[in-house]
Formats: structure tokens, sequence, C-alpha cells
């Protein structure tokens, strides 16, 4: 049987959408993780920030930390931005299509409260939650080998396996 394995470290993932002031719209908006990370540098600190989009396209940087820099290489970043996603999405279709019948992701880190039916809600742009709900409650989704709840919380070390039905 085909597997894939990914490996997973879930210290920096904010929450998908935040409720929040939009100053150009004038009211509350939801804003949306658009995955892209930006790193800007004014020589003493590298700050890495979050984009974020509300509804109607306005960006907000979330700023996620603050790097010092320690050397001089780091000033040459000064006027590049760089967008990285820092986690990979899982393409599932690409995957069946390939032949992959089971996906393990082995958790290398997991800072926070993560439940598992929203890590892969996030990371499974295929896949809606409440269809990521359906195969946890149906066992084609496990957690360590065993069936679980959609809420279940993710630890280091955990390992996450769908199996393709
Ligand atoms: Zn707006």
């Amino acid at each position: 049987m085909l597997n894939i394995t990914f490996r997973w470290q879930l210290s920096q993932i904010p929450e998908r959408t935040v409720k929040k002031h939009c100053k150009m719209c004038g009211k509350l908006s939801v804003f949306t993780d658009t995955n892209v990370r930006r790193h800007n540098s004014n020589g003493k600190n590298i700050y890495q920030y979050a984009i974020y989009k509300c509804e109607k396209n306005h960006t907000w940087n979330k700023k996620l930390a603050i790097y010092k820099t320690f050397s001089e290489h780091v000033v040459e970043v000064e006027e590049q931005k760089e967008e990285t996603s820092i986690l990979s999405t899982i393409p599932i279709i690409s995957l069946v299509e390939q032949g992959i019948k089971v996906i393990h992701i082995v958790l290398d880190d997991v800072i926070g409260k993560r439940r598992i039916d929203k890590v892969l809600a996030i990371q499974i742009e295929d896949w809606s939650r409440s269809q990521i709900i359906k195969k946890i409650e149906k066992g084609t989704i496990q957690l360590n080998d065993q069936i679980i709840k959609p809420s279940a919380k993710l630890s280091k070390g955990e390992r996450i396996s769908i199996f393709i039905d």
C-alpha cells in the first residue's frame, strides 16, 4: 500500500480567521490568514508577519515574531520581501491521483491547544471542515492508530493517519 509521511511543526500557525476592526471598511470584519509570511528587517531586528485579508481584500499584517539580527548579512535583506508559507498544505486530490492510500502526519512540535479538525481544515484545502469531521467520526482519520473525537487535541510526537477510502 502506497503511503506518504509529512512532518509538521505546529508552532507558528495562527488562527485562520480573526475578528478585528478594519480601518478601510470602518467596521468589524473577519480577517483570514492567507498563509503568506513576510519578513522585514530594520537592520537590528527581523520582523515576521502573517498576512491576513478582510472580506473586501484589505490587508492586515499580524506580527508573529521578532528576531534579533546578529550578523551583517542580515542587513542585506532589508529591502527584500520574502514570502514563504510555513507549512505546506496537503494536496489530497493530487496525492490520491498518484495512488496514495495512507497519509501519515508526524507532529514534530505542537505549541498551544490545537484541535485536530481545525488544524486539518486549515492544512487540507481540498476538504471542508465538515468533511474532515465526518472522516474522523468514521475512523478514516485517526490519531496514534486510534479513533478519536473531532475535538481531540494534538500533542508533540503524535501521528495523524488519513486513510483514503
Ligand atoms: Zn476591510
